[in-house]
């Protein structure tokens, strides 16, 4: 029932229209006229007002038309990364690019047109269906933003789809935690060529520091990163402060701790090292670590009832979809904090965050497919009531 061609012609037409983070207002206001159209209830949310943007989420609600059904969710983000604006989709066979000079957007318009065009099967075949909530967010790329203002407690749905991530037949389920971190190094600034001795180079104790940190994958649960490294006034000038600026993900909380702690450690031996005895004094280069929240880890069991019922859709379409961690954050992680239990269903984007990004449309049909199927064995009333039990 998934029409290819207007799927296609959806996805060409939204990546087309520009929506880096804070600026999907052009593209939030075309989906709301395409939900409304559909019989949706549409609004927009303040998420825009309280980060920024010229626009909230989108947030669509469809009536359903099966009693004692479960609402489901399905989400998708509307922004894009950089370089991302003007983007020329070239279609190379099945293949979909851009022209080189952008992202695709596929990352997530994909996702974007999968529910609109599942809705539109919906409504033209007129489909049994629960109630259906979809919520477009804004600003996921920024620190899913969108995602962590929407007031959840005015969603029917208590679980859905996230449809971000890339190869089809895949459902991620497990998510890491992440935190940024920032360090602040402090050492003591002298003149390099006159008296070097009265001074200790906030360079080098950082360097020692990183040199003993365990980044990149520490173990099978976590992986860490330094992004940034800033400091230094003059070639000669002992530099009195640098900082670092990175982030570390587990799938497991104590092992997340466990690493932020060893870095700042390692940090802090490294000053120890350093130590200058000056004027009588002792001068010890102090280190300030800054530890923030960007995201929970998320963690489904295979018993849940998103789960199950992507499995059912997928033995429905005899196509195996088979579940998976992955190592990235995405909106699915603040909706599973919030108590609403979703899933990351790939889309067929690849190679996403690149200039080189690319969908094969085959794979979007796919992923169309499955998520129709989703949605109208959600309503099949055996099915939801063994959900609800
Ligand atoms: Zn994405």
């Amino acid at each position: 029932m998934i029409q290819e061609q207007r799927l296609k012609d959806l996805l060409l037409e939204l990546v087309q229209i520009d929506s880096l983070s804070l600026r999907e207002g052009k593209i939030a206001r075309r989906l709301k006229q395409e939900m409304e159209s559909l019989g949706g209830l549409a609004r927009i949310d303040d998420a825009g007002e309280r980060v920024g943007g010229d626009t909230g989420n989108l947030i669509v609600h469809f009536p359903g038309n099966v009693p004692r059904t479960l609402p489901i969710l399905l989400s998708a983000h509307m922004d894009t990364v950089k370089p991302g604006e003007g983007v020329v989709p070239v279609l190379d066979g099945n293949v979909l690019r851009s022209d080189g000079r952008t992202v695709l957007g596929g990352d997530d318009k994909s996702g974007v047109a999968i529910i609109c065009e599942v809705l539109r099967v919906l409504k033209e075949n007129q489909v049994p269906h629960s109630d259906i909530d979809v919520v477009f967010t804004i600003c996921e790329e920024v620190g899913l933003l969108g995602a962590k203002c929407l007031d959840v407690s005015k969603l029917k749905a208590r679980f859905g789809l996230v449809l971000d991530s890339d190869s089809v037949g895949f459902l991620f389920t497990k998510a890491p935690a992440a935190n940024h971190v920032e360090f602040e190094i402090q050492g003591l600034e002298a003149h390099a060529g006159v008296c070097p001795e009265r001074g200790v180079s906030a360079i080098q104790v950082a360097a020692a520091g990183i040199a003993n940190m365990k980044l990149g994958r520490v173990d099978d649960d976590t992986t860490a990163n330094l992004g940034f490294i800033e400091g230094g006034t003059a070639i000669n000038v002992i530099p009195n402060s640098v900082s670092l600026r990175g982030e570390a993900r587990s799938h497991s909380e104590e092992k997340l701790e466990q690493q932020i702690q060893d870095m700042t450690r390692c940090l802090e031996e490294a000053a120890s090292s350093y130590a200058l005895k000056i004027d009588g004094n002792v001068f010890l280069p102090k280190i300030e670590a800054k530890v923030e929240r960007q995201y929970d880890r998320m963690d489904l069991s295979n018993e849940s009832p998103i789960v199950k019922l992507v499995h059912s859709a997928g033995q429905k379409l005899g196509m195996q979809v088979e579940t998976l961690a992955t190592g990235g954050g995405c909106d699915a992680n603040v909706f599973n904090k919030k108590g609403v239990e979703v899933a990351n269903l790939s889309t067929g984007m690849r190679d996403i965050h690149t200039v080189k990004e690319w969908l094969d449309l085959n794979d979007l049909y796919t992923s169309a497919r499955i998520v129709f199927e989703i949605v109208r064995l959600n309503a099949v009333a055996d099915l939801a009531t063994s959900l609800k039990g």
